[in-house]
């Protein structure tokens, strides 16, 4: 396999977590903006820019739609969607 370049040791704080499927908030109200932790796309509110994605349970790390779909198997996320509580990744016993 090759290394893909946006893999720059995210494993350390991504794997094997819960990501949530959000409306991008920023976390503070002064702060108007993330960004993918793979590639760094921008999120915020502003058209052009990533309003939706993938977050941990803090907010603090935010996950594209993009990477979210090319790293789920490698970090073994599971996916509630914020707003129903819901899981949307199969369990595996
Ligand atoms: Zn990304």
């Amino acid at each position: 396999m090759s290394t893909d370049w946006r893999l720059q040791g995210q494993e350390a704080f991504l794997k094997d977590i819960v990501l949530y499927r959000r409306k991008y908030t920023p976390l503070r109200s002064d702060w108007e903006h993330d960004h993918c932790e793979f590639c760094g796309k921008k999120f915020s509110a502003e058209i052009g820019d990533e309003t939706e994605g993938y977050s941990t349970a803090d907010g603090y790390h935010w996950t594209c739609r993009v990477c979210f779909a090319d790293f789920l198997q490698k970090f073994n996320w599971q996916v509630v969607d914020i707003d129903t509580q819901e899981m949307l990744t199969q369990q595996n016993e």
